[in-house]
């Protein structure tokens, strides 16, 4: 057993406690502490799970599993990514564990993937730790900036073609890009017809106010802003939410106007499909009164 300790872990157990969701925690049962260092930002802990494989915890939030991170990675970069007609140039914000990257370059299309981090430490965490999602900085097309990424979109004016906001939750660094003044820069770094997505701020079940207020911000910016979600075992509730927003205002960005066969999909893919696509817009009624 190992020497790291961490206030998360008791009797051989992480436990995710937070404000952000009162009254319940997920509790994974622990192997092994790999690494915990406190970064220029945040608080950096990365543990051996019995049955989620390796986990990035950042300021005590789950990040990743990698038994399920599949499932957020590919949903929140191809519902983007197949709702654009031809992306070549894209950013992530955020993102620091390399799985998105990893996503975004299975387009054939992409000519330049950047990505934009605030914390050097997750990146060199994740590349050591996390091979799987990591493999996403090995691509000879992606280019990695460490940086705010609000203060990063700041010098770009229709630029990318499609922006995938990977961000922690909005309780420290990334509590900026959840807000309207972000959503206008990105909105402005966008090319015509250009689509972003955002983690929308946890899920139904938890921040059906916040979605809503996020939701709004996002129509006040773009014609287009819809919200979409997955289904993820190890994050809160058991699934997270995305908004996905486009500068054309004729864009239906709920039917992919690309996509993979069904043997593509199947090779690329073990969670994202067409279908799901489509699914993953259709609300139960007490969301969809509160969103639509
Ligand atoms: N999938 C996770 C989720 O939904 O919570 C997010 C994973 S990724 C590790 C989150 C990344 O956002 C971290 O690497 C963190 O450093 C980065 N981040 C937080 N605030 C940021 C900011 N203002 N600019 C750029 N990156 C930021």
């Amino acid at each position: 057993m190992s020497e790291i300790t961490h206030s998360t872990i008791k009797d051989g157990w992480f436990s995710e406690t937070s404000e952000m969701w009162p009254g319940q925690a997920m509790t994974l049962k622990v192997k092994e502490v790999l690494h915990h260092e406190k970064s220029k930002y945040q608080d950096v802990l990365v543990f051996e799970s019995t049955d989620h494989g390796t986990v990035l915890v950042l300021d005590n939030v789950i990040q990743c599993t990698e038994r399920d991170e599949f499932s957020y990675q590919e949903m929140i970069t191809h519902l983007a990514m197949n709702s654009h007609p031809n992306p070549k140039k894209v950013l992530v914000i955020g993102g620091g564990d390399g799985g998105v990257l990893r996503e975004v370059v299975k387009h054939e299309s992409v000519e330049e993937a950047i990505l934009c981090d605030i914390d050097e430490a997750v990146i060199r965490v994740s590349k050591k730790y996390l091979p799987g999602m990591s493999i996403g900085f090995q691509h000879p097309n992606v280019k990695v900036h460490i940086g705010d990424g609000f203060k990063f979109l700041e010098d770009y004016k229709n630029e990318f073609d499609v922006i995938i906001t990977d961000s922690s939750d909005p309780e420290g660094p990334a509590e900026s890009l959840f807000q309207k003044p972000y959503f206008e820069l990105l909105n402005g770094a966008l090319r015509e017809g250009g689509v972003i997505t955002t983690q929308g701020s946890e899920n139904q079940w938890l921040h059906l106010s916040l979605i809503t207020d996020l939701k709004k911000a996002c129509k006040e910016v773009f014609p287009v802003a819809e919200y979409a979600y997955t289904t993820i075992p190890t994050y809160p509730s058991g699934q997270i939410g995305f908004m996905v927003c486009c500068k054309d205002a004729s864009r239906n960005v709920k039917e992919p106007i690309r996509q993979w066969s069904r043997e593509e999909e199947e090779r690329l893919c073990r969670y994202y499909n067409a279908d799901i696509h489509r699914a993953s817009f259709i609300l139960p009624n007490f969301a969809r009164k509160a969103l639509e």
